[in-house]
């Protein structure tokens, strides 16, 4: 038998980060000025975020050292251990080979001080007091938390309103590491008091938090904003991810047929892909199937147009080149909270359009009950974001049992669910729906697209 936990040493982890914009067939569209309509500089950017950070966005370079400082804080937990899911496949009864790298060890329980940690470092070096953020779940809010408290600085989460009353432990979280959480839309901005004057009940949304995040911090001069997705950066600091993953499958002996992953804004996911796409691009290995996982309630590589779109929902943010359901688009309150995100990284927008990955959506319930298979096998309660890859795991397992291949599957499993206790008990209760598409909400916020250029 092969070894259930593949495992590395402190001295085999990665010590730099992989960007892929070099390896691309065809480069990125460019990102614009909602203005102008030109494409956005590295000043645009700077009230924002640090120059360490613009220069990594754009950067031509296929590999960025990774500080000693953020190497020192990702070995408190790095490297993450790959597991061969051996309980999972023999409850599946299936010939498939399933790989999870598990991410859910890291002290905020997921892949997102991956990249938290980076950018509190690197705006630290800048001299940055204070940080704004959004978070959904409040995985992000507390992974940034728990970045900011290490380089010692200031954080103010907005968080989306419906997560905030639904997860009050991830709000906790954040203050035990120090930093303020407000539920969105919040009295504390203009764009927030707007929304409340509309509609007091509303439960909030990613886009929204972020444009208050944005309103937040171009107001002071001490404070940057620090996004938790989508940007090219936050992706390629994931790719510690996919680069310890590809070492410990070479240990193991394995290389995948199938990638499964959940996309909110796209980070986890790319962070495992992209270190193997590469191996696809080049055709090396041109049959490696790589699949998003969305919510069919929130269907953005699925059902979604690419255009240009702002990143959030009051439209501050520059223009990117994405699959959107439109910036305006309110994701019904699905327990996924990090997965409820209009649009998606502009890198698997553009992978996605090239043919190069595909895309599937699940249902809440379905999401749940492959959830709970893994939880019966595996032991792991997963968050509900990571179960739709679950969930596309075990079909893709069951179909492996239905053909009699052995295929390779590898799940990015992004983070545990133990503060999701409500969610699960809900299910169990038999108290969760699902969402149903909203078809003609979307077609709303599409209509209201931002006019620009477009190919
Ligand atoms: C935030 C989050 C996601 C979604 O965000 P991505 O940027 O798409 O990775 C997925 N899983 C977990 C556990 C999360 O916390």
């Amino acid at each position: 038998m092969d070894e259930t936990k593949i495992i590395l040493t402190d001295a085999e982890m990665p010590t730099a980060w992989y960007n892929i914009q070099p390896d691309l067939p065809e480069p990125l569209p460019a990102v614009l000025h909602p203005g102008t309509g030109k494409p956005v500089t590295p000043d645009d950017l700077a009230p924002l975020f640090p120059m360490a950070l613009i220069m990594q966005e754009f950067s031509p370079e296929r590999y960025i050292e990774i500080p000693e400082e953020v190497q020192s804080v990702y070995r408190t937990w790095r490297p993450t251990t790959l597991h061969r899911a051996y309980q999972l496949e023999k409850a599946l009864d299936t010939p498939a080979k399933i790989y999870y790298k598990y991410e859910g060890t890291s002290q905020a329980g997921s892949h997102k001080p991956n990249t938290a940690i980076a950018q509190a470092y690197y705006n630290k070096q800048e001299g940055i007091k204070r940080i704004t953020t959004e978070t959904g779940a409040g995985q992000w809010g507390s992974a940034l938390s728990f970045g900011c408290m290490f380089f010692g600085i200031e954080l103010k989460v907005y968080m989306v309103s419906i997560s905030y009353h639904q997860k009050p432990y991830r709000r906790i979280m954040m203050e035990a590491w120090g930093a303020k959480c407000v539920p969105s839309p919040s009295m504390d901005t203009e764009v927030g008091r707007k929304m409340l004057a509309e509609d007091p009940d509303c439960p909030g949304s990613l886009g929204l938090a972020i444009s208050e995040a944005v309103e937040d911090a171009v107001s002071r001069e001490d404070t940057h904003y620090s996004l938790g997705s989508v940007l090219n950066h936050v992706l390629m600091h994931q790719t510690i991810i996919g680069l310890e993953t590809k070492k410990q499958l070479e240990k193991a002996g394995a290389y995948p047929d199938v990638i499964v992953g959940c996309i909110g804004g796209g980070s986890n996911f790319a962070g495992m892909f992209l270190p193997f796409i590469k191996d696809k691009i080049s055709g090396k290995n041109p049959d490696l199937r790589i699949i998003n996982v969305e919510p069919a309630s929130c269907p953005t590589l699925t059902k979604g147009l690419y255009a240009y779109d702002f990143g959030d929902s009051a439209g501050l943010t520059p223009l990117m080149k994405m699959y959107t359901l439109g910036h305006h688009f309110m994701p019904p309150p699905v327990h996924a909270g990090g997965l409820r995100y209009h649009g998606m990284a502009p890198i698997i927008c553009h992978l996605h359009k090239l043919g190069i990955v595909e895309a599937q959506s699940a249902h809440q319930l379905d999401t749940f009950k492959a959830g709970i298979t893994f939880a019966r096998s595996e032991g792991i309660l997963s968050a509900p974001e990571t179960m739709h890859a679950i969930k596309v795991t075990i079909d893709e397992a069951l179909k492996c049992r239905e053909s009699g291949e052995a295929k390779t599957i590898l799940l990015c499993h992004s983070g545990h669910g133990h503060v999701d206790m409500a969610a699960y008990d809900a299910y169990l209760s038999g108290k969760l729906t699902n969402y149903d598409y909203p078809e003609e909400k979307v077609k709303q916020a599409l209509a209201e697209l931002p006019q620009v250029p477009t190919d």
